[in-house]
């Protein structure tokens, strides 16, 4: 049995079982997280080249992701709060049905939803149903890309916990575990051996490889209070007179949570509240009644590093970085966020 039948037999058991399978698929030249009717339509046999500013499919044997995460199917873009009718009848919408399973997601998206769980388990209604419910089959990330920085944030490039199955490629081979119950049950439709000697070495080197690639720059050690105290450093003014304060990163970023709220009249004389994803970026977001508390566009890319790396930890008790690398390629002036804190560091006052 080829690597593909194997996970071609869970695809199909999922679906068997009414998930809505969510995987990788090539929609314009672009990896695109979506939802899969069949598991041909799995991206494979293509690999993602990203750098700052960049991003690109060529004929490969491994890719990493895309602009999407898990983000968009758990915490949507634009999600409905309540419908109001010409009556005046406010109408609430019905709680999500689906049962969702990721399909073959890195570890960095795997541990960008242990984030969301922070901030929105138990706090949105949608978000905790399509949660509780979820599936996830997680590839460990055997080739880190160039924007990639998994292993000094501590989220990969193996995933350690936190997933139903986690699928390792090994040239030919599948290295496969079960890191729950129902993974365990999926697992039992497979005809499975032990990992041999020489296949764990493989296993434990490759990752070893991965891991060495996955590297920032900097070390997490006193990151926190390193960066509160250089909260003065110029760096940040130099940056960002290349930003465009597109709100790109935030957009990308799996695990910015910041939303508007906007009231839509139609014609008919119904009216909707809809949540849209906001971002740190956007000059309009920090526009209060009084004034606007974030005017510059520095100031504002400072509190998206400040937060990620330093105020997350004091509120949720985490970074707000996974290290997926999102925000760096999809900046379209290359904006590099361990750059920017590499020369933070560099001209530190301690
Ligand atoms: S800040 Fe950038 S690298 Fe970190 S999780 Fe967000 S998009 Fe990924
Ligand atoms: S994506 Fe780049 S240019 Fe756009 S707001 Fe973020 S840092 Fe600035």
């Amino acid at each position: 049995m080829s690597r593909y039948d194997s996970l071609e037999i869970l695809f199909k058991e999922l679906q068997h079982l009414s998930y809505v399978v969510i995987g990788y698929k090539v929609v314009d030249n672009v990896l695109r997280l979506t939802k899969l009717d069949s598991f041909k339509e799995l991206a494979r046999d293509v690999e993602d080249v990203q750098n700052p500013g960049k991003y690109s499919l060529i004929p490969g044997s491994f890719y990493r992701h895309g602009p999407d995460s898990p983000k968009r199917y758990l915490y949507p873009p634009e999600h409905l709060l309540f419908t109001v009718s010409p009556e005046w009848k406010v109408e609430l919408p019905i709680t999500p049905k689906d049962y969702i399973a990721f399909f073959g997601i890195k570890p960095c998206d795997l541990a960008s939803i242990k984030v969301l769980d922070r901030i929105l388990l138990n706090v949105d209604d949608y978000y905790t149903t399509l949660r509780k419910r979820l599936v996830v089959i997680v590839e460990n990330c055997t080739q880190p890309g160039n924007t990639c920085f998994c292993a000094t944030m501590g989220t990969g490039p193996r995933a350690m916990n936190g997933f139903d199955i986690a699928f390792t490629r090994l040239g030919n081979k599948l290295v496969i575990e079960a890191g729950s119950e129902f993974g365990l049950k999926l697992l039992n439709l497979l005809e499975l051996e032990p990992v041999d000697d020489t296949t764990y070495r493989d296993f434990e080197s490759t990752i070893r490889r991965a891991t060495d690639k996955a590297k920032a720059g900097f070390e997490l050690e006193n990151l926190p209070e390193l960066l509160e105290l250089n909260i003065e450093s110029k760096v940040y003014k130099e940056i960002t007179e290349r930003c465009l304060g597109c709100t790109n990163c935030n957009m990308v970023c799996p695990t910015c949570f910041c939303f508007d709220v906007l009231d839509i009249p139609e014609l008919n004389g119904s009216a909707k509240r809809v949540r849209v994803w906001d971002g740190c970026l956007n000059f309009v977001y920090a526009q209060v009644a009084g004034g606007h508390f974030r005017p510059d566009l520095w100031a504002r890319y400072r509190h998206f590093i400040l937060h990620k790396f330093t105020y997350w930890i004091k509120q949720f008790g985490t970074y707000g970085c996974v290290g997926c690398g999102r925000c760096i390629t999809w900046c379209p002036t290359g904006i590099d966020i361990r750059e920017s804190i590499r020369k933070v560091l560099r001209g530190s006052v301690v």
